[in-house]
Formats: C-alpha cells, sequence, structure tokens
C-alpha cells in the first residue's frame, strides 16, 4: 500500500516521495480556502499547508541525517497525510544512537518554533479569520504548528518519537526486544486512550491518527519478533555445525590438493 507513491527529488541525496493519498490535502485545501474567501483564500490556505509539510520534512530530515552520520542507510522519506515517515535501512540497536536518531526530530521543530518567534511577536496586529491572510500570520500558525508537532511526537505511543525514546530508555536496562515490547505495551495504552478521547471530542481524524499508531506499533513489534526468531534460529544452526565440526574434526586435505 506504502508503493503508490510519485517520487518528488532528493534532498541531500535522500529521495522524497508523497503517497497518492496526500493529494487529497492540498485539493481539500484549495477547497476550502476557495469556500472561505475566494482566490486569495485558496492561495494563502494552500501556501500554508505546503510550509506546513515543509516542517514535516525538515523533521524527517532531522532524524535522517543524525541517522546517517551513524552510518544507518535512509532510502526515502514518505509523506502521507498524516505526517512523514523516513525509512531506514535497519534501525540501530545501540539505546544512545536510537535516542539522538529519535530527538533530532522534535528538536528540529522546537528549532523552527524559535527561529518564527520573533516574526510573531513583532507583528501588531492579528486579523480575525479562521484563515490566513498575511505572512505574519502564517509564521504564527507554522509557530503553533510545530509545537504541537514537536510535543504530540513525545507522547509514548511507539512507534512514534516518544515511544522510540522509551524503547532507547527501557533497553539500557533490559534486553531490546523486552523493552520493544513494553513501550509497544505502553504505547498501545496511549493509542487507545487517544482514540476514546478523540471520539468523545469528536476529533475523528485525531481518533483515525491513533488508530493508525496502533496498527503500525503492533506491525512493528511483530517484524522485530519475527527476526529475532530468524536470528536465533540462524545461531542455533551455526552452533550446530561448530558441534559437529568438533566432533567429527577435518581429516588431512584431499589428497588430489595435497602438494
Ligand atoms: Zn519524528
Amino acid at each position: 500500500m506504502l508503493g503508490w507513491s510519485i517520487n518528488l527529488f532528493r534532498v541531500r541525496g535522500i529521495l522524497l516521495s508523497v503517497h497518492f493519498s496526500f493529494l487529497l490535502l492540498p485539493a481539500y485545501a484549495a477547497y476550502a480556502g476557495y469556500q472561505e474567501a475566494g482566490l486569495a483564500g485558496l492561495i494563502w490556505s494552500v501556501a500554508l499547508l505546503l510550509l506546513f509539510f515543509v516542517c514535516v520534512v525538515l523533521h524527517e530530515l532531522g532524524h535522517s541525517l543524525v541517522a546517517r552520520h551513524f552510518g544507518v542507510g535512509v532510502s526515502r522519506i514518505l509523506l502521507l497525510p498524516f505526517g512523514g515517515m523516513a525509512q531506514f535501512d535497519t534501525i540501530p540497536r545501540q539505546p544512545s544512537r536510537e535516542l539522538l536518531i529519535t530527538l533530532a526530530g522534535p528538536a528540529v521543530n522546537f528549532a523552527i518554533a524559535g527561529i518564527l518567534l520573533p516574526f510573531v511577536s513583532l507583528s501588531k496586529h492579528w486579523t480575525r479569520s479562521s484563515y490566513p491572510n498575511s505572512l505574519s500570520d502564517i509564521a504564527l500558525y507554522l509557530l503553533f504548528a510545530n509545537l504541537v508537532m514537536g510535543t504530540f511526537n513525545l507522547l509514548p505511543a511507539f512507534p512514534m518519537d516518544g515511544g522510540r525514546i522509551l524503547r532507547a530508555l527501557l533497553a539500557t536496562q533490559m534486553p531490546y526486544v523486552r523493552a520493544t515490547f513494553w513501550a509497544a505495551t505502553t504505547g498501545k495504552i496511549v493509542a487507545i486512550a487517544g482514540i476514546i478521547a478523540g471520539i468523545w471530542a469528536q476529533w475523528y481524524l485525531l481518533a483515525a491518527l491513533f488508530g493508525f499508531i496502533l496498527f503500525v506499533g503492533e506491525a512493528e513489534y511483530r517484524a522485530l519478533l519475527r527476526r529475532d526468531e530468524e536470528d536465533a534460529r540462524w545461531r542455533r544452526v551455526l552452533a550446530e555445525y561448530e558441534a559437529v565440526r568438533t566432533a567429527f574434526p577435518p581429516s588431512d586435505e584431499p589428497p588430489l590438493l595435497t602438494k
């Protein structure tokens, strides 16, 4: 399903692609903006949405560039309507590395919010409108969006950033798979609470987002378990091979190969 995407361009060697379902968003923003304030509304609304997703890409680039610094290959950054997703070849099992890679994403959001702050506080008057129609409005929306993005990602809902941070911290105290189990279990509780809260508040998109987190968290935990079982099987095969080799040490080299 994640294959239905369009490749855009590369940023420092990392491919940026958008999922087809993402295209619904600018279409919706254009429609809603037009309904609200005609052509100007359409332009501001689409501009704000695109700038918001520039921030999402910068968040993912934060993760990706730190990952690459540790020698982890980053195949691409995929944009979905829910947000971004950096696809790594492997996720390092050293807690300190996972911690730094994970923290880099929200750190980018807080940095952007800090950069935008002077532009927002310099502006004297606000327009009372539900859509942005000036650059300082855009700055205010983006500042707020980055604070929300940075904070929301830090929720301990594995595999979101906060969940990965929790796993990395637990992994300093217990085996990696065990740490993942506890991070994933905490993540499920947070996600289910989020679904209930979303439905209660009638924020159905938020409820759907937590549903997605619940699904992806479980999938990643199961994938890790499978990989671990496979590793264990190979270790058993190797151990058996070693046992056979010690029981029947190879005799002299075959006569044809001897000098
Ligand atoms: Zn992130």
